[in-house]
């Protein structure tokens, strides 16, 4: 079935009630039949609820429709992107493994790479996401994790992701991709080699700015390239919090698999139902809102570029933009999504420019269907240094857009008087 389809259908069967609307599961807990079955439950002889820190039927729904979307196997749905991006690097990595990660990533990411995972004796490694030849020099014994973007936010690149997964499958690393601005409307990387997918449903996915959360996905088959392999023990050998369980034995998806059994579970970084279900609300809707944005940034992008005030615009579906060869190549019919970013002079003129926009929101979010005008420097890239800056592509005089649905005319004059302010 086409993704339209998927968006609307996949995941959801209909209880005896028959409603149309999945249903808010809003409960904490699941009485069992009786002993055995709960017995059974516990040691995954049988599958079903048992406590919604690990499972829930409206979450289920979520997460077996966006699993779905991106073309993998299983998700895991957690409280926030940044809890999925955590899960999802520490089923990998633990204390003294190391990981690589592009440069250009979300400041949320950084700080949680550079300090917080560092703190736990995981070592990050930068890499140029548009050199992926710089890939392989920082790669040893140690190295568990590749994790890059596949549409950066905020310096708006787009991965060469064909490119980074092959190196990784010749090394035996696994790959996760943020997905989060692409969405799985403009972008599926399982399709060019990515072995797990995560998100920020807060953005695009929730689509009106409603709510905080994440999911990790993986691909199919992913059992196979963890099979034996040397770098995963923790997949291939007992896992002792378990019985011993071995999670490349057991005929289900093993990395949402281990990533619910131990980190949902001793973490507890769990979505809401009610949230789970504005998710699935809004990916109803999303293939449509995301041509729109795709439409309007690219309006707006235009608009931009011919503006003497602006001296660069970053944005995939300018012709004249480095990364529009890749945009063409990866993403569907050429869609870039809703984010752009664009430089002027200095930092004076960048405050004087946010503040003069009345119909953009000063907001640090990204992909609500109102747009949102943000200065990274002074707000989400603010904790790192100048020349970290510099280096993720954070210059003083950019300004980020995340364009929504409003009228082009509406936001372009918006953009006019404020630049002339
Ligand atoms: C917002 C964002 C995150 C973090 O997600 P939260 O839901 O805010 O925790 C991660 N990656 C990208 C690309 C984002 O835009």
């Amino acid at each position: 079935m086409q993704l339209q389809t998927q968006a609307l259908h996949a995941g959801y069967e209909k209880d005896s009630q028959g409603t149309m609307a999945v249903p808010i599961y809003q409960t904490t807990a699941y009485e069992f039949r009786d002993v055995e079955h709960a017995a059974n439950l516990f040691a995954l002889k049988e599958l079903g609820n048992i406590y919604t820190r690990l499972n829930n039927p409206t979450t289920d729904v979520f997460e077996k429709r966006f699993a779905t979307l991106e073309g993998g196997a299983a998700a895991l749905a957690t409280s926030s992107g940044m809890a999925a991006i955590f899960y999802a690097i520490a089923n990998a990595a633990q204390a003294g493994d190391n990981i690589l990660c592009a440069r250009q990533m979300y400041g949320g990411s950084l700080t949680q790479a550079s300090y917080t995972l560092k703190r736990f004796g995981i070592e990050a490694r930068y890499f140029d996401v548009q050199n992926p030849s710089e890939i392989e020099a920082l790669m040893d014994g140690k190295t568990k994790v590749i994790f890059f973007e596949s549409l950066t936010n905020p310096s708006i690149d787009v991965a060469d992701i064909s490119a980074i997964t092959a190196i990784a499958k010749k090394h035996g690393v696994l790959t996760i991709v943020d997905n989060t601005v692409a969405t799985p409307v403009l972008c599926r990387p399982f399709e060019y080699g990515a072995d797990i997918v995560v998100h920020s449903a807060s953005k695009y996915t929730t689509g009106q700015g409603l709510a905080i959360g994440g999911i990790l996905v993986e691909r199919h088959d992913l059992v196979d390239f963890i099979r034996s392999n040397a770098r995963y023990p923790q997949f291939n050998e007992g896992d002792e919090s378990y019985h011993g369980l071995v999670y490349v034995d057991v005929p289900l998806p093993l990395y949402t698999l281990r990533a619910r059994l131990s980190l949902l579970r001793d973490l507890g970084a769990v979505v809401s139902p009610f949230n789970a279900w504005l998710f699935i609300q809004g990916i109803e809707t999303l293939s449509l809102r995301m041509r729109e944005h795709s439409r309007n940034a690219q309006v707006v992008a235009e608009f931009l570029e011919a503006h003497p005030k602006v001296q660069k615009v970053n944005y995939p579906g300018l012709k004249s933009n480095s990364n529009y060869a890749n945009a063409q190549r990866y993403f569907q019919d050429g869609m870039s999504s809703g984010l752009l970013s664009f430089e002027v002079e200095s930092l004076e003129s960048a405050k004087r420019m946010v503040d003069a926009t009345k119909l953009f929101s000063l907001v640090v979010n990204i992909g609500d269907s109102k747009s949102i005008i943000t200065h990274p420097a002074s707000t989400t890239h603010q904790q790192l240094s100048g020349e970290a800056l510099i280096a993720c592509g954070v210059l003083p005089g950019l300004i980020r857009l995340s364009i929504g649905l409003e009228s082009t005319v509406d936001l372009i004059n918006d953009l006019k008087q404020a630049l002339d302010a």
